[in-house]
């Protein structure tokens, strides 16, 4: 553990409600198994968070994850089933402004971890971009960390969704990404570390608080409903490899006593990883 002058604060946000399809949020788990871990609704989309940290030191506040933003259309919420909320409306909740965030850090650069972090100010993005119109940046004096090798592929939009590395979402904040490569300390008491398989890029972070090590770890383990071994999203650009990481992460994270704070679980976003008795690990949540 940290010396306590580099403890951080922290609390869960909600950035907002969104469904997915089951079959994407679970990979290769038969429906059959997964229907019994969560229920889905006609469209077959279950319901998902998008949580966000908020961190606080000394004065200085950093944001981890930036939730889907205001940025859609009528059509993508309802594809999505997207609630009207984004972080700033979080952060206002508990009176904290935009422009006090000092740095962002993001697990990844997908359209629900990214496109928080610009807006444009609930106006029609189509019409937007029919008039050339960019976005503006959310958090003005805030640098967002990233992994170099997510942003190039962001850019590349090296993925199987096109539709998830959105240029809207990334161009306008071009100028403010601190690039990083592999595991590091981004700031005293906030750690990275690579977690490879949902992205090439993507990396848990890891925070020392005065309750011990908290950790993102981003889509790795979305929900608690994620500790099996194969229950993977099926948009994993790398299915295996999460399954080898998962297998690394889970048994750190039960002898580590880390606590866990999950992105897109809805109920119990934290809590601790646990051996179980029948084999494999679970997550205990902590309320
Ligand atoms: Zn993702």
């Amino acid at each position: 553990m940290a010396c306590m002058k580099d403890a951080w604060t922290w609390q869960v946000l909600n950035a907002g409600s969104f469904r997915l399809d089951g079959g994407g949020m679970f990979g290769i788990i038969p429906k059959s198994i997964w229907s019994r871990w969560t229920s889905s609704d006609e469209m077959n989309r279950v319901g998902l968070n998008t949580n966000c940290l908020l961190l606080e030191q000394a004065g200085r506040r950093v944001l981890v994850e930036a939730g889907c933003g205001d940025k859609w259309t009528e059509k993508e919420r309802d594809i999505y089933q997207l609630e009207r909320r984004s972080v700033v409306d979080a952060l206002r909740e508990i009176d904290v402004e935009p422009e006090s965030i000092d740095t962002v850090v993001t697990t990844h650069l997908h359209f629900d971890h990214a496109g928080g972090l610009t807006t444009w100010d609930g106006r029609d993005p189509k019409e937007m971009v029919a008039e050339g119109i960019s976005p503006r940046v959310v958090f003005p004096n805030a640098e967002i960390v990233v992994q170099r090798q997510e942003w190039d592929y962001a850019l590349a939009d090296r993925s199987t969704m096109t539709r998830t590395y959105l240029r809207t979402h990334l161009d306008p904040i071009a100028d403010r990404v601190r690039l990083i490569d592999g595991a590091q300390e981004v700031l005293p008491g906030i750690r990275v570390r690579p977690l490879v398989g949902h992205t090439w890029g993507m990396h848990g972070i890891f925070i020392e608080s005065a309750e011990g090590t908290v950790v993102f770890p981003g889509d790795l383990l979305p929900t608690v409903h994620h500790t099996h071994a194969s229950s993977s999203p099926a948009y994993d650009m790398l299915p295996f490899e999460t399954m080898q990481t998962k297998a690394a992460f889970l048994p750190e994270a039960a002898q580590e006593g880390w606590i866990l704070v999950l992105d897109h679980e809805p109920a119990t976003p934290v809590g601790r990883i646990s051996q179980r008795e029948r084999g494999g690990y679970e997550v205990v949540p902590i309320t």
